[in-house]
């Protein structure tokens, strides 16, 4: 078999090795997908399976999708046969089939996360309860939370335990929630995504000749991305398998990013133990990246204490050092980003496409957006919304909109119940009617709404206009930061959003923020002269304008770390690089949230081919306010020798570095800073002196003590300057010998 060829030692072993259970487990860009793909092929070509007899589970359709090109590439359209997906999709597929055994019928509705929050935010008025206690997020993500650990409401209602949780929690209803909420989806013939999974378990434990059909169907059975399932997925691939046994599972546990949605590392672990015949590959060598990528990788997941310890290396050349950038401030972080990838798009004939933009949260692609509009770089938003085009932020700004222009029947539509007022649709609809019946402006419409309207709705539009006149009398009189700022409080809007503590919600919040401070900064550019609310608009309304990225697939990619698992680029940027952001602030909690948090850092780095750039800023806007920033842990953690800093980065930066610094602001307010965490080290972490001031380190020589702020006291042992970067060795007295960079260490010169 000529395709063979390719693959080295180990991987042909996992491709050839065709009965029996299988794991590889092997680092970043070792060529697992690969090697399912080719292990698919195999099964079709040279064993003769019968691609219907397949089952390969993928983490997204994308991945799908891709793995399916691949095969036909290899052995033609025959691929297309194969039971090919993610778990839902798959699953949806069986669940059609079979769903009149579970009292469904097989055209049951799949509801997306829309329509099962609105049909939650109905229970909960039909049961009377808080709609501000029991928000449809919050109680949807406790729902989720018990499926995906099979647990149905019969026993969640009955369970002791869990209903002391929620009494904990204050919502001591969830359970009667979750009991009418799959009550009422099974009398609407419908399945939320957790019941596709849920029910499929249901349907293998109650209905033995259904799962006798399966297991005998899918005599193969493969798991991409093993790390991430939860315990409802693993079981329905165990049972599945246990006949033939032919399970292949691919993972990395330095990988796993989803423990917060129920994925569950110890699936890497059971695994052995369900099946002792287990045969484990090793896959080291890694294709995808320069040598210093992956030792920079290396030197980031080695702090992790709980990992299964694999040596990843590499034949490919050293290539570049690892590019550090310092920004003074979020958007020149983006400007510095969005330069550098169209100098090198000239300098390197690349395309847009091979550059990808990493971010810790959505809120941070408004400054990269922005910056790449600005020099005509296109780029695309992958599973998400650009930041203009988000609900929250489409929002807030109908609000500002309709501030400045009354008559803006969009913006008005928009808020004129949001948040909810009381004023129904069929208000709506009177006014729309009276404004174009009688040709009479919106503004003098609902102003007169009683002539039309009667009671409660009339009494609210009155309100609703009331409210308008008062933002519009704040506005003539303030600047955009300030009017923005008010309205988003006084509309009510930043409180809907405060209290959804789901991670959805809190991105939310997080986005009307980010719009927030792109406001306060526009205030504040001197280059800015008129400060009002209208002038921002206008300047926004050029940089919100979709047509720009018209469909073209040569677009730089930007998403979230979380969606660029499995992917690979040439050129990537990992921007945000600072403490709070990235670990993100709700992480430093336990040493878990913070391994979590590297290895999701470790899963950024290792998306990168040939470049890898890490980018922070020394400022940032936050809740309104400028604040400085401190470059992230995971930097230090970093060996300096794969570090290069960025000469883009002057001294005029550094010195306002290191007057930030000596503020001691830790970059949030309000919002007191955990200890620092690190998990990497026995020695206990220092505390620094009270009148820790970092000192100016150009004079630094060997032999000088030293403090830092977190590996305490030391020796300056030698210095090493090599190009822009200088280094310095020094001992430490709890730590032991540490190579640091200047440029971002702080030390104080004792
Ligand atoms: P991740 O952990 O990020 O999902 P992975 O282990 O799944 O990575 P792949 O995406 O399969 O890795 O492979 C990484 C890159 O290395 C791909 O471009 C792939 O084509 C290439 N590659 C893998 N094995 C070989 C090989 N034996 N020869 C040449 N290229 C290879
Ligand atoms: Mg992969």
């Amino acid at each position: 078999m000529e395709y063979l060829s390719s693959l080295n030692p180990p991987q042909r072993e996992a491709v050839e090795r065709t009965q029996g259970p299988l794991m590889i487990i092997a680092g970043a860009g070792s060529g697992k997908t690969r090697v399912l793909t080719y292990r698919i092929a195999h099964l079709i070509q040279a064993k003769g399976v019968d691609p219907f007899h397949i089952l390969s589970l993928t983490f997204t359709n994308k991945a799908a999708n891709e793995m399916k090109q691949r095969i036909e590439k290899l052995i033609g359209l025959e691929a297309r046969n194969t039971w090919m997906g993610t778990f839902h999709s798959v699953f949806a597929k069986i669940l059609r089939v079979e769903a009149h055994k579970l009292g469904y019928p097989s055209n049951f509705t799949i509801y997306d996360t829309d329509d099962s929050k609105s049909l939650i935010r109905s229970i909960v008025k039909e049961l009377k309860l808080d709609d501000k206690v029991y928000k449809p997020n919050t109680v949807l993500s406790r729902i989720s939370g018990a499926k995906n650990r099979l647990i149905s409401w019969e026993q969640y209602v009955n369970d002791p335990y869990i209903l002391a949780d929620d009494e904990a929690a204050m919502k001591p209803k969830m359970g009667q929630i979750y009991k009418t909420y799959q009550s009422r989806l099974f009398r609407s013939s419908a399945m939320d995504f957790d019941d596709l999974l849920f029910n499929t378990n249901i349907l293998f434990r109650d209905h033995p000749d259904a799962l006798n059909k399966y297991q005998q169907r899918f005599k193969y059975v493969m798991v991409d991305e093993f790390q991430d399932t939860n315990l409802s997925q693993y079981l329905i691939t165990k049972k599945i398998a246990a006949v033939h046994q032919n399970i292949c599972v691919v993972g990395d546990d330095a990988q796993s990013i989803y423990a917060f949605r129920g994925a569950n590392i110890q699936n890497i672990l059971n695994f052995e133990k369900d099946y002792p015949d287990l045969f484990v590959v090793k896959l080291e060598q890694n294709y995808r990246s320069t040598k210093n990528i992956v030792n920079t990788a290396n030197s980031i997941i080695e702090k992790n204490k709980s990992q299964l310890k694999k040596n990843v290396w590499t034949h490919n050349e050293s290539g570049d050092l690892i590019e550090l950038m310092k920004a003074s401030s979020d958007n020149e972080e983006g400007r510095m980003v969005a330069t550098t990838i169209f100098e090198q798009k000239n300098n390197k004939q690349l395309h847009n496409s091979d550059f990808a933009i990493l971010y810790r949260t959505n809120s941070q692609s408004r400054a990269m957006e922005e910056a790449l509009r600005k020099l005509n770089i296109t780029y695309r938003i992958v599973g998400g919304l650009s930041f203009y085009q988000r609900k929250e932020i489409k929002d807030l700004m109908a609000y500002l909109r309709y501030v400045v222009n009354e008559e803006d029947e969009e913006a008005f539509k928009r808020i004129i119940n949001y948040p909810k007022r009381g004023i129904g649709n069929n208000t709506v609809e009177k006014v729309m009617v009276a404004a174009y019946e009688h040709d009479i402006p919106l503004w003098e419409v609902i102003n007169n709404s009683s002539s039309f309207l009667s009671g409660r709705a009339a009494n609210s539009v009155e309100d609703f206009c009331t409210m308008i006149r008062s933002f519009k009398i704040e506005t003539e009189r303030k600047d955009a930061f300030e009017a923005a700022s008010s309205i988003a409080k006084q509309s009510g809007l930043l409180r809907e959003l405060y209290e959804d503590k789901t991670i959805e919600g809190l991105n939310r919040y997080e986005n009307v923020q980010e719009l927030l401070n792109a406001i306060k900064e526009y205030v504040d550019n001197p280059e800015n002269e008129d400060k009002s609310l209208g002038a921002f608009l206008q300047e926004i309304a050029l940089l919100t304008d979709e047509d720009q990225n018209k469909d073209t697939n040569d677009a730089v990619t930007l998403m979230t770390i979380h969606s660029s698992k499995g992917l690979e680029f040439r050129h990537v940027f990992v921007v945000g690089m600072e403490e709070d952001l990235f670990p993100s602030q709700m992480m430093m909690q336990s040493r878990e949230d913070l391994e979590e948090e590297r290895r999701l850092f470790y899963v950024a780095c290792t998306r990168a081919m040939e470049k890898l750039y890490l980018s922070y800023a020394l400022t940032r806007y936050r809740y309104g306010r400028l604040l400085n920033c401190e470059p992230s842990r995971f930097l230090e953690e970093i060996d300096p020798s794969y570090i290069k800093v960025n000469k883009r980065t002057g001294s005029n930066v550094s010195s306002s570095f290191r007057e930030s610094l000596s503020e001691g602001n830790n970059g949030f307010i309000g919002l007191k800073k955990k200890p620092a965490l690190r998990s990497s080290t026995t020695a206990k972490v220092h505390t620094p002196s009270p009148d820790f001031k970092p000192s100016n380190t150009n004079n630094l020589q060997k032999g000088m003590k030293i403090e830092h702020p977190k590996f305490g006291f030391g020796k300056v042992t030698g210095i090493e300057t090599e190009g822009t970067n200088k280094k310095a060795h020094i001992h430490f007295d709890n730590f032991g010998e540490k190579t640091l960079l200047l440029s971002f260490a702080k030390l104080r010169i004792l």
